[in-house]
């Protein structure tokens, strides 16, 4: 069965990195990546199973129920030889279209069959297309499994592209293939033998998370175990993080329990409620009116920060939140952690470090936070270059990361498509109201959802007759004006600018705000090709810039 045209969620995460679900950090030796195989078994099947044999390596493959009489030697050879079987569906469609009643059964032929070619177990489930909602969680009978790197082995039937996109796999890493392709199974084979000479174990997805110290719960989605390294723990005396912000500050205090709280009103903001373990600092809010109480505590490695208002502690506060974190040895590729409800870590996006001992934080309101690092190694093309920091900043944030597992690239280009799905990704990957509406824009595409919504919020617009031109290469005055609109605010500015009319407001912010500067004279320059390394200045920038106000 050809693959269904849902691979918007495919997005191209060999460029992105993104990183949805990170789990606990733990400091581990061995460097681990998943190979993963969907939509099989095939013809080419065996000679893969040759290669993984090997190399002593293993790999999970998300089969397709309605091939698996034709194809049950496969099954029993991979089960045989300790892969990881698991469940991709028994039609491949996409499941959160479907009734409940047919929902199970999609799930529920695949689990029979392997159920009764490899014994009764817990398999997991990778929804087709990547796509999943609440519903699918629930009818899965195990974890579900997405991935980290997107090969487009689907889309590029070609060994070269697929290979080098392999090799952009990092330590905990899921690596998505299709072995129903030749040019897979071959691009599978030249890299299988390249990764264990570079020091990684290849791995079951089970594997992966348990020696990442995961226990992968049912119903729940993983999409990468790529780990963070916990920073060390740092308490100031009552840490300030008033600058730049005029805010004044109280002093919050504390109650039997450790709990520090204070209460201000809207009227007073900006103000900083300082603590022993995080300065929050309250700018003005829309419609904002009474007062909020700010408490603060700390749980093991993590500072709780909480906004109540009327008795009710609120996800969303109605004010602005900054978050100032004290920390130890901090640098560019140190990011905030926020931790849900279940224990998850993700990196917040809108986190710096202002200097080696502070970070600030913008959250929506009330918060569970703690500092990492990112753990993978700095690229080798950027290490010590003047790069470098804007490319650890992107990458530990899973903003834009290397065109390889060590090489960051930073003079490639980037297109339209690639900036408006980094900026999207920034925005937590949110559901766009109604679809793109761009003859050029197909909806199978991975930048399709990001593009609708970046559109739909007024932050990029199409370039006439329906054309969004998103393999376009992006120009240095699209840049500044797609991230101004993202994260900027109007600013006067006398200063003589060198860009189009239709992006002088975002030139202002730019040079106002240091963002850009006069001395990199490729801003001059605002209609050539932005390089990699100059957006992740950019992004570096006025991430920085957008956390302080
Ligand atoms: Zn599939």
């Amino acid at each position: 069965m050809r693959k269904n045209g849902l691979k918007w969620l495919c997005c191209l995460m060999a460029c992105l990195m993104l990183l949805p679900l990170a789990p606990r950090a733990h400091a581990q030796g061995a460097k681990l990546i998943a190979l993963t195989f969907d939509d099989g078994p095939s013809r080419y099947t065996d000679k893969l199973l040759d290669a993984l044999a090997g190399s002593g390596a293993h790999a999970t493959f998300f089969v397709s129920g309605y091939r698996l009489s034709e194809f049950r030697p496969e099954l029993e050879r991979m089960a045989k030889e300790g892969h990881q079987l698991a469940n991709h569906t028994q039609n491949h469609k996409n499941l959160t279209k479907l009734s409940a009643a047919a929902l199970k059964s999609e799930v529920q032929q695949t689990l029979d069959q392997l159920r009764e070619i490899a014994g009764d177990t817990v398999y997991a489930l990778r929804p087709v297309g990547g796509a999943y909602n609440d519903r699918v969680c629930e009818a899965a009978g195990g974890p579900l499994f997405n991935w980290s790197v997107d090969t487009l082995d689907w889309k590029y039937r070609n060994t070269k592209s697929v290979y080098d996109r392999i090799m952009t796999a990092r330590d905990g890493d899921i690596v998505l293939m299709h072995d129903l392709y030749k040019t897979t199974v071959d691009a599978a084979c030249q890299a299988i033998p390249k990764l264990i000479e570079q020091g990684y174990e290849l791995v079951t997805v089970n594997e992966l998370f348990r020696r990442k110290g995961v226990t992968p719960e049912n119903g729940t989605l993983y999409t990468s175990a790529r780990s963070y390294e916990t920073l060390p723990e740092a308490v100031s005396e009552a840490y300030p993080a008033v600058r730049r912000l005029d805010a004044s500050a109280v002093d919050a205090e504390a109650d039997a329990a450790g709990v520090y709280s204070a209460t201000v009103s809207a009227g007073s903001l900006p103000v900083t409620v300082s603590t022993p373990y995080a300065g929050v600092t309250l700018t003005p809010g829309e419609d904002f009116a009474g007062s909020v109480t700010v408490r603060v505590r700390r749980e093991a490695d993590e500072v709780c920060v909480e906004i109540w208002k009327n008795g009710e502690k609120l996800e969303k506060a109605p004010c602005g939140v900054i978050v100032g974190l004290p920390g130890g040895s901090l640098g560019a590729g140190s990011v905030a952690m926020q931790v849900r409800e279940d224990g998850t870590r993700t990196p917040v996006m809108r986190s710096a470090a202002v200097s080696a001992s502070a970070m600030r934080v913008r959250v929506d309101g009330s918060a569970r936070l703690t500092l990492a690092q990112d753990a993978a190694a700095p690229f080798r093309d950027t290490d010590g270059a003047w790069i470098a920091d804007a490319a650890a900043f992107v990458s530990a944030r899973g903003l834009l990361g290397g065109v390889s597992a060590d090489m960051f690239g930073p003079y490639s280009g980037m297109t339209r498509g690639m900036l408006a799905t980094v900026l999207w990704r920034m925005a937590g990957s949110p559901e766009p109201l109604t679809a793109a509406a761009f003859a050029d824009v197909k909806a199978s595409q991975y930048y399709a959802k990001a593009i609708a919504w970046a559109c739909g919020q007024g932050i990029a617009s199409g370039l006439g007759e329906d054309r969004f031109a998103p393999e376009s290469p992006l120009t240095r005055e699209q840049a500044v004006q797609l991230l101004y609109r993202t994260l900027g605010k109007p600013v006067r500015s006398e200063k003589t600018l060198p860009c189009a009319d239709w992006a002088r407001e975002a030139y202002a912010w730019g040079y106002e705000t240091g963002v850009l500067t006069e001395e990199s004279a490729a801003w001059q320059r605002p209609e050539g090709a932005i390089s990699r390394a100059e957006a992740a200045v950019l992004l570096h920038r006025a991430v920085t810039e957008s956390v302080w106000a």
